[in-house]
């Protein structure tokens, strides 16, 4: 009998969901609380409850190339970086595509989902949702939830003494959406994550003055990398990251603080990390150097206390005519429909998932979680990557180790995790998204072989290590492989490139390379190849 899969939430992890439940011979149902699909990325003027709330203006921080699903690259003609509206026609076209709007029950929000009573024996769930006023209750053999993990703000108000006396407004980043309200404002961003980059120099043209305050402070990074090319496809790399996970770990932490002081020292502009040796999602803002520079955003430490009409800083300094505060001080974790014998959340967003999908302690392996990670990298090919694995799981194909085993690694995890990443609260979730998407790519059979290749497609193998690590890669072999993966690891420059060539311009006789350079560059690159891969392979 055809398995029945619920599915919780009809963004990007649903709608991979429903794609992969069918690929497996699954029946998906896919219950979304809002009228549409898109999760996150839907952007309307209201916040709705439930649901993650972007800005207007929100531009990915990944590459077009490098945040595909892995069988369906983006048009040709989307640009390389996408507003927040593209990346919704992008999974609109994705459901088209797949047919996949016929398994999604729209305004239906799941309210309960609690062991079946012969849940030991069979691994069922008991769901109950609720539309239009009526509640059903229905039993499913799996449940696959991606319900993101953006819609329940963390605002520590007893962080910030005299909060309560503060006579001007103040709000969380979730409920900011355009730079309207602030015009001639004094206006104080607190925290340093993309959330405040972003809503700092949105609302520097209008505001009187931003100010953002951070503890920590960040890298920061701009989109348009060495000639102009977008910064992930240059630096997600295997070639790359092989190199610099060889390296020391006081040394990788120099390398890394100089690449990311090359655009402008972090010292001048108030950001330096505090803990720059260990690793921190960096942020990825083209504007926040320049405003800062101009005096439009002024960086400022911990903050001491509020007044009524003011602000201390740690430093003593104060801001005396503070007129609105955002807090983007990031989002908990929540799974509201779930019980807190399945999953317990605490507010540090800890969460002990066997590679950010099982539960170890389940009787039977049927609920998978989608997307509780936040990658140095795109988030839909991850998502996608765990929905395939989950899928397998559900229909038997593929084994979980022994919960021994499960506890083993979700221990060596954490215990890397507080070794790699600086300790605070939004770091708890992070991993490097090749690293991650390989251990899952194992478990599918999904890996690309890179010594196979280097013997039966040089040119393939030649892209796929020193080339980005684009989503296409975990579709050249195993269950789910894609014809189009080649073409579209080959071709995948061309789409990046193609939207900014608006006008033609003659090539220069002067910058072609001649046929005898060509050669001389091509046997290089073939011994630094076979040298770096080689190197990498021993360091393993
Ligand atoms: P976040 O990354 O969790 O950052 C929250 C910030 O709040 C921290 O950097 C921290 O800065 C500050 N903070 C936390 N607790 C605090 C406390 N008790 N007191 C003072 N400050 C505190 O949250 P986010 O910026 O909202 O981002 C959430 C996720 O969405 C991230 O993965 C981000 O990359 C993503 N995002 C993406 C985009 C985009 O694609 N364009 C835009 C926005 C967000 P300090 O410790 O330095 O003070």
């Amino acid at each position: 009998m055809t398995k029945r899969v619920a599915i919780i939430g009809a963004g990007c992890s649903g709608l991979a969901a429903i794609k992969c439940c069918l690929e497996e011979d699954l029946e998906p149902t896919c219950f979304e609380k809002s009228d549409d699909i898109g999760g996150l990325w839907r952007y309307t003027d209201a916040v709705e409850e439930g649901r993650a709330s972007i800005y207007h203006s929100v531009v990915t921080n990944t590459s077009k190339e490098m945040m595909s699903y892995t069988d369906f690259p983006m048009p040709a003609e989307f640009p390389a970086y996408l507003h927040n509206s593209k990346v919704l026609d992008y999974l609109r076209l994705y459901a088209e595509h797949f047919r996949l709007l016929k398994y999604v029950y729209f305004k239906t929000e799941v309210c309960r989902v609690t062991k079946h009573a012969n849940f030991n024996t069979t691994g069922q769930w008991d769901v109950i949702t609720m539309n239009n006023g009526t509640q059903k209750k229905e039993i499913f053999d799996a449940i696959l939830v991606g319900n993101g993990h953006f819609f329940k703000p963390y605002l520590p108000l007893d962080s910030f003494p005299g909060i309560e006396k503060f006579k001007g407004h103040y709000i969380h980043s979730r409920f900011y959406k355009k730079s309207d309200d602030y015009h001639g404002k004094t206006v104080l961003v607190v925290g340093i994550g993309n959330s405040a980059g972003d809503i700092s120099t949105d609302i520097s043209s209008a505001a009187k003055q931003v100010y953002v305050s951070t503890r920590q402070g960040s890298w920061v990074l701009s989109r348009v990398s060495n000639h102009g090319f977008p910064i992930d496809m240059l630096y997600s790399t295997r070639c790359y990251f092989r190199i610099i996970n060889a390296l020391p770990r006081s040394l990788r932490a120099k390398v890394i603080a100089k690449q990311m002081n090359s655009w402008f020292d972090h010292q001048n502009y108030g950001l330096h990390p505090k803990d720059w040796s260990m690793m921190k999602e960096p942020i990825v803002n083209d504007y926040l150097p320049s405003n800062i520079l101009c005096g439009a955003v002024r960086v400022k430490p911990s903050i001491k206390k509020f007044t009524e009409t003011s602000v201390i800083f740690e430093d003593g300094t104060e801001i005396s005519d503070l007129d609105f505060i955002i807090f983007a001080t990031g989002y908990s974790i929540a799974f509201p429909f779930l019980d807190d014998s399945v999953i317990k959340m605490d507010d540090e967003n800890n969460v002990r998932l066997y590679k950010y999908v099982f539960l170890p302690h389940l009787e039977k392996q049927t609920l998978a979680f989608l997307g509780v990670l936040q990658p140095f990298g795109g988030v839909f090919p991850v998502v996608e990557l765990q929905c395939r694995w989950a899928t397998r799981i559900f229909n038997g194909k593929t084994q979980l180790p022994s919960l021994r085993k499960m506890e083993d690694c979700i221990q060596r995890k954490h215990d890397k995790q507080i070794k790699s990443f600086t300790k605070c609260r939004n770091q708890t979730l992070q991993m490097h998204f090749i690293e991650y998407m390989d251990e899952v790519a194992v478990e599918i059979g999904v890996l690309p072989s890179i010594a196979q290749l280097l013997f039966t497609d040089t040119r393939l193998a030649y892209h796929i290590f020193f080339g980005p690590c684009t989503p296409y890669q975990y579709r050249l072999k195993g269950p789910g492989k894609w014809t189009g993966a080649r073409k579209a690891i080959l071709t995948q420059w061309d789409r990046t490139l193609s939207p900014s060539r608006t006008r033609l311009i003659p090539k220069d006789q002067g910058s072609k390379f001649n046929f005898k350079r060509k050669l001389c560059m091509l046997v290089l690159v073939m011994f630094i190849f076979i040298g770096v891969y080689c190197i990498s392979m021993t360091s393993d």
